[in-house]
């Protein structure tokens, strides 16, 4: 069985190099071609011996992802759905903006965690990606945007772990991605401009602190333990006390000096002024005070199966005021996309379901190139992500 080049970091690389009977550093140039200049076959790699080159055709691979279909909005988002076998699919998003570039990675076919507003939640799990198919989505469009945009530079600039999947549930495999994207020889992402995001995996929050400290994001979505049990299934296992105390705890390690709370605003659910005042006491109490936390406002992205309803703009406003006048830097995301359901999770749970997915695309008239929308990322990228 050949090896997949694409699963491994430099170190892991350089300790592959090591088996074949070569020296460590071939590593370096090996990786510098995979993810500098994006090639996929050995024999563009000019300055590897012929020998290596043959030895590396005989034992590994650049697996790079299957294109199911690709989405541009006028405004430049693109998204990708990719096969990954099996009839799964997921998705990648690319987000362009004046200053920085974005691209939105999925960490698993299909989340475990279940939470009751999110679509890929409720396609339930399929499986963990590899590091090989996390670190495929940053390759390819990374070296797709290049061309299309013909750009000499590098054109993504951030990444955040927003799309499908519970990155934290897949940890070993999210590490090695992560490790790839901020090595130097890689992607030379520094730490502030990956983002992990989490429903709130406790015990591996510590750990990401302790082996990788990216920036945060903890997806909170209620403000007492009683409506986010019902909301994020995960908080009966950890609930709210301990997850903040794990938020503090990764502060000491953060290469930021805040962690980003997302809040899903859902009418009559967990919008109303109560909460707003409840959400307050929750971050700001026990003397922690609000500069430690930014809070994300994310107006539902609706679908069907979910029987919730997107709050109105007047209970927005109202909560975000409340919140806001506590102290709590505040950013409610506008809303894009809403034209075609196209939050991430939304579109690749369609494909599984057929009938769904023609019916949609009838509606839609999806051809090659169409407008998109970001529904669960764009609230991110609106707060202060340099
Ligand atoms: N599993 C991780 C990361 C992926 S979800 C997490 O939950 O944090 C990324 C963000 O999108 C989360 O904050 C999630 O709660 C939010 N989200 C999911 N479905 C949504 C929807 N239908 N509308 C708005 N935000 C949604
Ligand atoms: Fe999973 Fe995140 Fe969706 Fe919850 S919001 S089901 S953790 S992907």
């Amino acid at each position: 069985m050949t090896v997949n080049l694409l699963d491994y970091d430099l170190e892991g690389l350089a300790a592959y190099c090591e088996r074949l009977g070569e020296k460590r550093y071939r590593a370096t140039q090996l990786f510098r071609w995979i993810h500098q200049k994006g090639a996929s076959q050995f024999d563009e790699m000019s300055d590897l011996a012929k020998s290596l080159r043959e030895k590396l055709k005989t034992t590994s691979e650049i697996v790079p992802l299957i294109v199911k279909s690709q989405y541009e909005s006028a405004d430049g988002t693109i998204k990708w759905l990719f096969e990954v076998g099996g009839g799964d699919v997921i998705e990648t998003v690319f987000i362009p903006e004046a200053d920085r570039g974005t691209l939105c990675v999925s960490s698993q076919a299909g989340c475990a965690v279940g939470c009751r507003f999110c679509s890929t939640g409720h396609q339930g799990f399929s499986r963990n990606l590899t590091a090989g198919e996390i670190i495929a989505q940053l390759w390819f469009a990374e070296h797709f945007l290049r061309k299309h945009l013909k750009s000499t530079e590098r054109v993504i600039s951030n990444v955040v772990m927003m799309g499908m999947g519970e990155p934290l549930q897949n940890y070993a495999h999210l590490v090695q991605a992560l490790r790839v994207m901020l090595d130097d020889h890689g992607y030379g992402l520094s730490r502030r401009r990956v983002t992990v995001s989490t429903s709130g995996v406790v015990p591996m929050m510590d750990r990401l602190g302790a082996d990788c400290p990216v920036a945060l994001a903890v997806s909170l979505h209620a403000s007492n333990d009683l409506l986010r049990d019902n909301l994020v299934p995960l908080n009966k296992k950890y609930p709210i006390g301990e997850l903040i105390a794990a938020c503090q705890r990764y502060l000491e390690f953060a290469p930021r000096d805040f962690i980003t709370f997302e809040y899903c605003m859902l009418d009559g659910v967990n919008d109303t002024a109560a909460h707003a005042h409840e959400l307050v006491s929750l971050l700001t109490g026990s003397g922690r005070g609000a500069q430690w936390c930014k809070l994300n406002l994310i107006p539902f992205n609706p679908f069907p199966a979910s029987g919730l309803v997107r709050s109105t703009q007047k209970s927005i406003a109202e909560f975000s005021k409340i919140v806001s006048e506590s102290g709590l830097i505040t950013t409610v995301r506008k809303t894009r996309g809403d034209d075609i359901d196209a939050a991430c999770g939304q579109l690749a749970g369609d494909v599984k379901d057929r009938t769904e997915v023609m019916k949609r695309m009838a509606k839609q008239r999806v051809i090659p190139l169409v407008p998109v929308g970001v529904g669960q990322i764009s609230s991110f990228l609106e707060s202060a992500n340099d």
